[in-house]
C-alpha cells in the first residue's frame, strides 16, 4: 500500500498515519520527524534545516528529496509506505513523480484531508510533543493529554510545546501551506488519484481510507 497524506499542519497526518500503519503494516515516513531528529543529532542537514523549521518555513526541496531518495530506497519501503508531510511543493511533487517511475513503485492514493482553519488553530496550539527524538509521542492539552502533567506516558520525558507551535509560527505554516501546498490538492487531482475526506474524527477518516482503497 503506497500513500500520500496532504493537508495542512494539524489537520491529523501523524494520527492517522498512525492507524494506517498498524492496519497495513507499512512504514510512516515523515520529512518532520525526520528533520526534528536531524536537527537534535546535530547533524550537517539538522543545522541547515533547523533555521527554516523554527520560522515555520519550508526547508530547500533539494534538502528533502535528498533524504527522501534514500528513504524509499530503504528495504522497509518495500511492502509499501504512507508519506506524512512530503511532498510540500509542486516541484517535490514533481521529483517525486520522477524518482516513483525511476524505482518503478506506483501510488494507491493520495489523501486530501480538509480541515476548517479555526480547528486547525486550535488543534495546534494546545499540541505538545515529548522532547524524547526517539519517542516524539504526541498530546493535546484539552483532547488527549497525558497522565501525568509536562511528562510522557511512553518513555517519561519532558512533554514541550514545538518552538514552531507558537501562535506566530503556526500563522506562518498556514501562510506557507496556502501558498506552497494547496496547490498539489489540484496537482494530484489533475493526476487521478486524489481522494478528499472531511477530516475532524481521525478514526472515520481512517475508516473511510480503508473502504475507499478496497473499492
Ligand atoms: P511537520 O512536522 O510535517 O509539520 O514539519 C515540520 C517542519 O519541517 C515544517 O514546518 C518544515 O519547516 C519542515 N518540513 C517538513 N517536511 C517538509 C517538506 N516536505 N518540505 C519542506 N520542509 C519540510
Amino acid at each position: 500500500m503506497r500513500l500520500i497524506l496532504l493537508g495542512a499542519p494539524g489537520a491529523g497526518k501523524g494520527t492517522i498515519a498512525n492507524l494506517l500503519v498498524e492496519e497495513f503494516s507499512i512504514p510512516q515516513i515523515s520529512t518532520g520527524d525526520i528533520l526534528r531528529s536531524a536537527v537534535k543529532q546535530e547533524t550537517d542537514i539538522g543545522r541547515k534545516a533547523g533555521e527554516y523549521m523554527k520560522r515555520g518555513d519550508l526547508v530547500p526541496d533539494s534538502t528533502i528529496m535528498g533524504i527522501m531518495e534514500e528513504r524509499l530506497q530503504q528495504p522497509d519501503c518495500q511492502k509499501g509506505f504512507v508519506l506524512d508531510g512530503f511532498p510540500r511543493t509542486i516541484p517535490q511533487a514533481r521529483e517525486l513523480k520522477d524518482l516513483l517511475l525511476k524505482l518503478n513503485i506506483y501510488l494507491d492514493m493520495v489523501v486530501s484531508l480538509d480541515v476548517p482553519r479555526e480547528e486547525i488553530m486550535k488543534r495546534l496550539t494546545s499540541r505538545r510533543t515529548c522532547s524524547n527524538s526517539d519517542c516524539q509521542a504526541i498530546y493535546n492539552v484539552i483532547s488527549m493529554p497525558p497522565k501525568q502533567e509536562g511528562i510522557c506516558d511512553i518513555c517519561g520525558s519532558e512533554i514541550i510545546q514545538r518552538e514552531d507551535e507558537t501562535e506566530t509560527a503556526i500563522s506562518n505554516r498556514l501562510k506557507t501551506y496556502n501558498e506552497k501546498t494547496a496547490p498539489l490538492i489540484e496537482y494530484y487531482r489533475k493526476e487521478g488519484n486524489l481522494f478528499t475526506v472531511k477530516a475532524l474524527q481521525s478514526r472515520t477518516v481512517f475508516e473511510e481510507i480503508v473502504r475507499k482503497l478496497g473499492n
